[in-house]
């Protein structure tokens, strides 16, 4: 199997296999597969040649050099190696007693995380006080968030000043089922799908509001002062304001909201503060970065950031930090009488002094919808072992250097293209002068017939109405030299739109 793998990147690195399988249609890879489960063992080769002759051609490379579509998922050897011994080890680590170094692993690998990002205080688990949870994605982190949201303020609204911890079941059960009709989630209009998508799980109202390009740093954030009117006129019509999402690194063009400017009105407002920084909260590792994220400590009651796109870690690793356990634990806390039975004093909760024992057996169980977890810490730490801090760091750079690259020789070329937003990192936009159309053709005749090693994928995107391209860097295998021929191959398609137009 680890040949198979071999073989199968030595084919993207090369660049011999194309980006994307063109000529595929839906249902050709299906027709190439059995109807029915088979009747008898296969012997596991001839399992493993299905996968190198008909599944695998079937696959979208997400891993290729030249793939430069959405945002990468970038993965690598340690976390490919790691993933397998999880599916070896086999382990549910629902609780601590079902396998201690699943929790304690995840326990630490997610302050090693925070203290990396520059975040501390109650985001670190030995806070007592917060804390971080690996999930499967960012969507399911942000839903979570929303749902502790919006019964968090239901505790508010019926019991004013009693905690959480002091209610009584049925008052409990109150918070859950209040009618949330009333309430009210804040956002961008540069927010990802997702945030609304975790508003709706949560049964509360979305308001979107229009992000302005902001002339000091170029690119599409939301201002508090829009923020504070929209909640104004909801107010007026008798709507009770509960959570606002905050964008670092939006998907379309990598803007940010102001972070630090929402502090006081959330606080004013009784806001819970998420930051959704899925993409771009990776590039926090590094030293010119870090300073931003002292906003983050001191404002936000949430956030999140994915160690799958950006960060070498392989999909299944989004990172969410809460700073207070206890307002998840308050929706997603359950129990079972066949479940090892805890020190009642840990189940009890946390508190700011306590000894290590309560802070080790925390139960990830409670703090998000699934029961059973899959021992993603274990990648996640293997990772950061084998490339250390400094080598995630240069990883990283290296992607913006290439971004920054691409930027300068577009913004080089200003008779062919237009750079509508300034972006950061490794998310380079354009449109190509011509209108529309011309955008959309260039984008086409990047992926040319999926066929050639000089096939790209990229998207077509829309902001403000405008047609524009996404060049999403980052993936492990991207070099200078894929730089060099995308830049090629663009200007020539360029041209040739142009002169066609
Ligand atoms: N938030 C942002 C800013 C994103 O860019 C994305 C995906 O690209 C998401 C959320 C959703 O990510 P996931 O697939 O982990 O749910």
């Amino acid at each position: 199997m680890l040949r198979l793998l071999g073989r199968h990147f030595e084919g993207l690195s090369s660049r011999r296999v194309p980006v994307r399988n063109d000529a595929l249609s839906p249902g050709d890879i299906a027709a190439r597969l059995p109807e029915r489960a088979p009747r008898h063992a296969r012997e596991f080769d001839k399992i493993l040649r299905d996968v190198e002759d008909v599944i695998f051609p079937g696959l979208t490379h997400w891993q290729h050099p030249r793939f430069m579509a959405y945002y990468p998922s970038s993965t690598s050897v340690p976390a490919i190696l790691a993933e397998t011994l999880i599916a070896g080890s086999g382990v549910v680590g629902l609780q601590w007693a079902a396998s201690p170094a699943a929790t304690e692993l995840e326990v630490r690998v997610m302050d090693w995380l925070a203290e990396m990002i520059g975040v501390g205080g109650d985001f670190l688990h030995t806070s007592g006080r917060g804390g971080g949870i690996i999930q499967n994605t960012a969507g399911e982190a942000i839903a979570n968030i929303m749902v502790a949201a919006r019964v968090e303020k239901q505790r508010q609204l019926l019991f004013g000043d009693v905690p959480q911890s002091e209610l009584t079941q049925d008052q409990r059960e109150e918070t859950y089922y209040a009618d949330s009709s009333r309430l009210v989630a804040y956002m961008s209009d540069q927010s990802h799908f997702s945030g609304p998508k975790a508003v709706r799980v949560a049964g509360m109202r979305l308001r979107t509001v229009a992000a302005r390009l902001d002339s000091a740093d170029g690119s599409y954030g939301l201002r508090p002062d829009d923020l504070a009117a929209q909640i104004r006129e909801d107010r007026a019509q008798g709507l009770i304001p509960c959570a606002v999402q905050l964008n670092y690194g939006t998907t379309n063009t990598s803007s940010n909201d102001e972070i630090e400017s929402f502090g006081q009105l959330a606080s004013e407002e009784g806001l819970w503060l998420h930051v959704d920084a899925a993409y771009a909260g990776a590039s926090w590792i590094l030293p010119q970065f870090r300073p931003r994220t002292a906003a983050v400590e001191r404002v936000a009651d949430s956030f999140n950031f994915n160690g799958s796109k950006w960060f070498l870690c392989g999909f299944d690793s989004a990172f969410l930090w809460v700073r207070e356990r206890k307002l998840l634990q308050a929706v997603f806390a359950a129990s079972g009488p066949y479940l090892a039975q805890r020190d009642p004093e840990a189940a009890a909760g946390v508190d700011p002094d306590a000894p290590t024992t309560q802070i080790y057996d925390t139960e990830f169980k409670d703090w998000s919808v699934p029961l059973g977890r899959r021992f993603r810490s274990l990648r996640v730490w293997t990772v950061l072992n084998y490339f250390g801090v400094e080598g995630l760091q240069a990883a990283l750079q290296s992607t913006i250097d290439l971004a920054d690259d691409l930027r300068g020789r577009l913004e080089s070329e200003s008779s062919l293209f237009d750079v509508p937003v300034t972006t950061e990192l490794g998310l380079v936009v354009f449109s190509v002068r011509g209108g529309d159309e011309a955008t959309r053709k260039v984008a086409e005749d990047l992926l040319g017939d999926g066929k050639g090693e000089g096939s790209f994928l990229v998207y077509p995107s829309q902001l403000q109405g405008k047609t524009i391209i996404r060049v999403a860097l980052g993936g492990a295998l991207t070099d200078s030299g894929d730089i060099d021929l995308f830049w090629q191959r663009l200007v020539a398609a360029a041209k040739s739109v142009q002169e066609q137009g």
